[in-house]
C-alpha cells in the first residue's frame, strides 16, 4: 500500500445493490487498482418473466481488468457470493474472505467446475491483505451467518470503512462479538467515507 496523499482520489463504484434488493457488489479505484467488495445476486421481480437470476453488470470491470486486484468478500449469504461463479468466468482475480465464507464459495465453485482455476485465500479477522494501493483489513462484526466482516479500506486518499449487514450484538448465539474497539480506534484516526 501507498502513503497518503492529499491528492489521491478514490472512486467507489456500485455495480448493483443500490436499487434492486440483494445485488451487493462495489468496486473501488485508485489510481491502477480496482479491488470488488461482494460479488452478489439479485432475484427477479416480477415483471422479468422467465430470468431465473439477476447477475451484476460487470462490463467496467472487464473493460479495466489489468487494474482489477481482487474480490474481498464480507460474508457468504446468496446477495453477497452468488454472482461470483458467473463473474469470475470474465473476472478471474483472486478471492479474499473469512474461513467459513471461502468454505462456501468453494461449494459453489464446485459446483461450476471452477474451484481449479479460482485462487482463494482465508483471512483472519484482524489480518489485512494488500491489493494494489489499497490494504484491506478484516474487522469482526455479527450477523446472521457466522464469519461476517466489516472491512476497513486503507488507500492513499484516506480510511474507508465498509460495515457489511451486521448488527450489534453484545451476546451473540454463535462466536465472538464484533470488534467494536476496532470501529472506535479507526473513527478517532478519521474515515473518509
Ligand atoms: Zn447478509
Amino acid at each position: 500500500m501507498k502513503k497518503q496523499d492529499s491528492n489521491a482520489k478514490v472512486k467507489i463504484i456500485p455495480l448493483g445493490g443500490m436499487e434492486q434488493i440483494g445485488m451487493n457488489i462495489t468496486a473501488f479505484e485508485c489510481e491502477d487498482s480496482i479491488i470488488i467488495v461482494d460479488c452478489g445476486l439479485a432475484f427477479p421481480t416480477d415483471d422479468m418473466l422467465g430470468i431465473d437470476l439477476v447477475i451484476p453488470d460487470v462490463s467496467y470491470l472487464k473493460q479495466n481488468i489489468d487494474k482489477v486486484k481482487g474480490f474481498v468478500i464480507t460474508h457468504g449469504h446468496e446477495d453477497h457470493i452468488g454472482a461470483l461463479p458467473y463473474i469470475l468466468r470474465d473476472i478471474n482475480v483472486p478471492v479474499y474472505g473469512t474461513k467459513l465464507t471461502i468454505a462456501l464459495i468453494e461449494n459453489k465453485l464446485k459446483e461450476h467446475n471452477l474451484l481449479k482455476n479460482t485462487k482463494r485465500k482465508v483471512i483472519k479477522h484482524g489480518q489485512s491483505v494488500n491489493l494494489g494501493c489499497f490494504r484491506i483489513e478484516f474487522i469482526k462484526t455479527n450477523h446472521s451467518i457466522a464469519d461476517a466482516s466489516a472491512l476497513a479500506i486503507f488507500s492513499p486518499a484516506g480510511v474507508i470503512l465498509h460495515t457489511g449487514d451486521f448488527k450489534i450484538d453484545y451476546t451473540p448465539v454463535f462466536g465472538e462479538p464484533a470488534d467494536l474497539e476496532r470501529f472506535a480506534e479507526l473513527g478517532k484516526k478519521g474515515v473518509l467515507a
